[in-house]
């Protein structure tokens, strides 16, 4: 029998996968609280992993482990480069939830544009003089700037440009013509165009390259009424700079955030005491679509690693375990 170790609680349907398989014996933590069960860890053949972050010790110890499942497509939880080393594939459910974070940014951009938690608040405590104000904007004509033009990144692309917004983008792994087909324009040197931009949303992964990206220098070239959209990773955002722009120069702007250097975020955080900031727990992809389909993939690519079928374009390591070592990875 082999062991399959679920950490983090995952839709019914992708348990159900595992159960519905004779020849493998289930654990599964749901508990987010929960400290990484490092003996359960050191006796698994599988693990497929929702919450928590495995050290590089723990997976040496899975002398059995054969494939790292992941609930969702980033991988900075995981020890890539150890596991690439010992030759096991880490797996990731590929653009199952890219439509459903796209739709948030959206929403995220309309909430910010028209102040609705602001406005909403001011109703309910009886400040029906919020509307004279003026302080909400039409996201027509605006400029968008998207930094990553993946699987998530060209969703919101395309919906944006819905909006009728202008849509630029940062990619170098992207052809500049695969943005042009749909109306996207490809930047090159973007913090060049920073003074251009109403709303700067990130989609890159979080690694050493991008940790801060958006940190002061970016914060101090963008217009003062500016939004900031992050849905990818905390740690790609100063949190210490964003506050501080938010509450001088950029106190007209404002900021949406569904992913935080520190998970679950405080709720003292400076971040969170801001009227412009809109703030959601790291739920972007759990739409009920979106975290059946997860979970479904999720179960599958165990079920798949244990025997040997799986398909290459999920494999986040691929090129690593291809070249026998660990190469930076970011477009699987
Ligand atoms: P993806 O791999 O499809 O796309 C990422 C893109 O970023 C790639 O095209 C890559 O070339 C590009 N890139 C890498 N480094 C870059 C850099 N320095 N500058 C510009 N582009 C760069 O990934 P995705 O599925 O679109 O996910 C994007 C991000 O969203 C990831 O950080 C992921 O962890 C996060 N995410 C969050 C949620 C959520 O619930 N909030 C859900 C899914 C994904």
């Amino acid at each position: 029998m082999s062991r399959v170790l679920v950490i983090g609680k995952i839709h019914p349907a992708g348990l159900e996968i595992l159960h519905g398989r004779g020849d493998l014996t289930v654990i599964s933590l749901e508990d987010p609280g929960a400290p990484m069960p490092l003996e359960e860890v050191a006796r698994a053949d599988a693990i497929l992993i929702r919450y928590g972050v495995l050290s590089e010790e723990a997976v040496r110890s899975a002398r059995n482990l054969r494939v790292v499942s992941r609930h969702g497509v980033g991988c900075d939880n995981l020890p890539v480069a150890a596991l690439s080393a010992l030759g096991i594939p880490v797996t990731i459910v590929g653009p199952v939830s890219a439509v459903s974070v796209a739709e948030q940014v959206i929403a995220m951009m309309l909430a910010a544009s028209k102040r609705l938690g602001r406005y909403d608040a001011a109703v309910r405590g009886g400040n029906w003089s919020i509307r004279d104000s003026i302080g909400t904007f039409e996201l027509y004509e605006k400029t968008l700037l998207l930094l990553g033009f993946g699987r998530i990144g060209r969703e919101v692309a395309q919906r944006a440009a819905a909006l009728g917004m202008r849509v630029l983008a940062h990619d170098p792994g992207v052809d500049p013509a695969d943005m042009q087909t749909i109306g996207v324009e490809s930047v090159g040197d973007w913090r060049a165009r920073l003074a251009e931009v109403d709303v700067l949303s990130l989609h890159v992964p979080l690694d050493s390259s991008t940790r801060h990206i958006v940190d002061a220098a970016v914060l101090d070239r963008l217009k003062s009424t500016a939004m900031i959209i992050n849905t990818a990773r905390g740690g790609l955002v100063d949190e210490a700079a964003l506050h501080r722009a938010l509450t001088t120069r950029m106190i007209e702007g404002a900021a949406a955030l569904d992913t935080f250097a520190q998970e679950p975020v405080d709720e003292n955080h400076p971040l969170c005491r801001l009227p412009n900031v809109i703030l959601s727990p790291h739920s972007a992809a759990l739409t009920r679509e979106a975290s059946m389909r997860m979970g479904v993939v999720a179960a599958r690519n165990v079920l798949a690693g244990l025997d040997g079928t799986l398909n290459p374009a999920l494999i986040f390591n691929r090129r690593a375990l291809e070249s026998g070592g660990h190469r930076p990875e970011s477009t699987l």
